[in-house]
C-alpha cells in the first residue's frame, strides 16, 4: 500500500514540479473513512480514496496505478453498505464528479455522476414523460445503471440507448444497451468496465402532465417510506409475486431493534441506523430478518443493497420477537 501511495504522489507531484500540465487534478484522500460517502453512515476507511476533476483526468488517475489496484467505484452511496474492516485498493468516487448532462432532441446523455433527480428534472423541462420515477431516487446515474434502479413499475435500463464505460487501463468504450442482460434490479455487462455516462430516451408528451407526476410520485414515496434519516432504501429484492417488506412486517419485525439499528414502523424493508449503528450491526440485522422470514415463510430473501469490504467479525442473528 505505501509503495502504491509513493507510486501515485509521485505521479502527481512530479508533474506539478516540471510546472507542466499536472497528470492528476482531482482529490486523492488516504485512508478515508467511508461513513461519510455512504446514505448509511457506516463503513470502515478506504486505503485510497480518488474524486476526479473530470473523465481526463479519470483516465490518468487510471492509467497510473499498478494494474492489479482494486477498484470500487461509488455514486452517492445510497445502496452500499461497507464493512467496518474497510476497502482495499482505490475507491473511485463520481458523486460530486462527473457532472455533464447533455439535452440532444430527445436524447439526455448524463455522465454517472449526475443525480437521477437531475436526469428527471431535465426529461420534463425537456417536453417527455417517462422519467419522473427518477426523481426520488438519491443515488447517481451510474449507481442506477449499475442497479438497474427503479420504482412505480419503471426502472432505467428500459430508457437506455447507449452507454460509455471505462476500463481499468483507461481505455472508453461506447456500448449497445444488448451488450447487457438486465434484469430486476441487476446488470450482467462486460467484467472490468464501469459506467462513465448513459444515453437515455424518453417520450414525448405534455409537460404538465409530467410535472404533475413527479410531485405526485414524491408525495407517495413520502407517506410511504421514511425521509430523512440515515437509511439505504429498500434493503431485499422483492421475492417474485410479493413484497419483502410485508413479508418483514408479517414476521413481526417491524420496529425491532439490534445493535444501534431498527427496521422502519413506516416501511419494513427500510433498515434505520439509529446514529450509533456500525455496518457490522447492520448486516447483523439484515442477518435477522433473512433468517425470521425464511423460518416463518420458507422464502429466503435476497439483498438489494451492495455489502463490500473486509468483515471485522462473524455475524450475529439477533432474537426474533
Ligand atoms: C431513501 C432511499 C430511497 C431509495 N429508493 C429507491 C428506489 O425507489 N428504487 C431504487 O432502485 N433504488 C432506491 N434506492 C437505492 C439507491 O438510491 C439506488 O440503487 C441508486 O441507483 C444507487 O445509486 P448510488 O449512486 O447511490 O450508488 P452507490 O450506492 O454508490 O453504488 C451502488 C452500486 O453501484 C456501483 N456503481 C456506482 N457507480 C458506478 C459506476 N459509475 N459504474 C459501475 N458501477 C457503479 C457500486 O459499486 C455499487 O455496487 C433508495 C435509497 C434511499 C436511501
Amino acid at each position: 500500500m505505501a509503495q502504491t501511495n509513493q507510486r501515485i504522489a509521485q505521479a502527481i507531484a512530479g508533474a506539478e514540479m516540471n510546472g507542466q500540465h499536472r497528470t492528476v487534478r482531482g482529490v486523492l484522500r488516504l485512508n478515508e473513512p467511508m461513513a461519510k460517502y455512504c446514505s448509511w453512515r457506516v463503513g470502515g476507511i478506504a486505503e485510497r480514496c480518488f474524486e476526479p476533476s473530470d473523465r481526463d483526468d479519470l483516465v490518468a488517475y487510471l492509467c497510473d496505478l499498478p494494474r492489479d489496484e482494486l477498484l470500487t467505484w461509488i455514486g452517492l452511496g445510497s445502496n452500499t453498505l461497507i464493512r467496518e474492516g474497510g476497502l482495499p485498493g482505490t475507491v473511485i468516487l463520481t458523486g460530486r464528479a462527473l457532472g455533464n448532462l447533455v439535452m440532444n432532441d430527445d436524447r439526455i446523455e448524463a455522465e454517472a455522476g449526475v443525480p437521477c433527480a437531475k436526469v428527471a428534472k431535465a426529461v420534463e423541462r425537456g417536453g417527455q414523460v417517462g422519467g419522473e420515477f427518477l426523481a426520488g431516487i438519491p443515488g447517481t446515474i451510474g449507481g442506477a445503471l449499475a442497479m438497474n434502479a427503479g420504482a412505480f413499475g419503471s426502472d432505467i435500463w428500459t430508457f437506455v440507448e447507449s452507454v460509455e464505460t471505462i476500463d481499468r487501463n483507461g481505455e472508453m468504450r461506447r456500448r449497445a444497451r444488448s451488450d447487457y442482460a438486465v434484469d430486476y434490479r441487476s446488470v450482467q455487462g462486460p467484467v472490468d468496465e464501469w459506467f462513465l455516462s448513459g444515453t437515455l430516451r424518453f417520450r414525448a408528451a405534455d409537460v404538465a402532465d409530467n410535472a404533475n407526476t413527479i410531485r405526485e410520485l414524491l408525495g407517495r414515496r413520502n407517506a410511504s417510506q421514511p425521509t430523512g434519516v440515515a437509511s439505504c432504501g429498500s434493503v431485499f429484492k422483492n421475492p417474485p409475486g410479493d413484497y419483502a417488506g410485508r413479508l418483514i412486517e408479517a414476521a413481526g419485525l417491524k420496529g425491532f431493534h439490534q445493535g444501534g439499528c431498527y427496521v422502519s414502523d413506516k416501511h419494513a424493508n427500510f433498515i434505520i441506523n439509529d446514529g450509533s449503528a456500525t455496518a457490522e450491526e447492520i448486516e447483523d440485522l439484515m442477518a435477522t430478518i433473512i433468517h425470521t422470514v425464511r423460518e416463518k415463510f420458507g422464502i429466503t430473501l435476497q439483498p438489494e443493497v451492495r455489502i463490500l469490504g473486509r468483515r471485522t467479525r462473524a455475524l450475529v442473528v439477533g432474537n426474533q420477537r
